[in-house]
């Protein structure tokens, strides 16, 4: 993603930013060991930076821009399904429930439901 936000960016510029952002300290070996598994499937390249001190930097191919972006494609879904997986809906109408709902233990299973009413058909519904 450091990648993808920057022109280009340098090994210590993003131990940095992982300190910043993630409050921790990264491991230089690790973040190396990465890029160098993004270069040899040719997703980073090097470059020249010729007017900074610190020699090494890195930057996205074309290639490494795709997969970034299905990356984030597939990331923005698994957002998705956890959000969806936490949802309850009701047990009558099966309308999707968020903070305010009703709960009734019927037969000893906790069940939700958008509505006393909701709760009262479905009871009704069962007998
Ligand atoms: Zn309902």
């Amino acid at each position: 993603m450091l990648l993808k936000s920057a022109e280009s960016i340098s090994g210590y510029s993003i131990l940095k930013r992982l300190e910043k952002d993630l409050g921790k300290t990264a491991s230089p070996t690790y973040i190396y060991d990465f890029i160098n598994t993004l270069k040899s499937k040719g997703y980073v390249k090097d470059i020249k930076r010729s007017k900074s001190k610190r020699s090494r930097g890195f930057k996205l191919t074309l290639e490494g821009h795709k997969f970034v972006d299905k990356i984030l494609q597939r990331f923005g879904n698994l957002i998705e399904v956890a959000i969806q997986s936490k949802l309850k809906i009701c047990a009558s109408c099966g309308v999707k429930l968020y903070e305010n709902y009703y709960s009734e233990t019927i037969e000893g299973k906790k069940l939700n439901f958008c509505c006393v009413h909701c709760a009262k058909a479905f009871k009704n519904h069962q007998h």
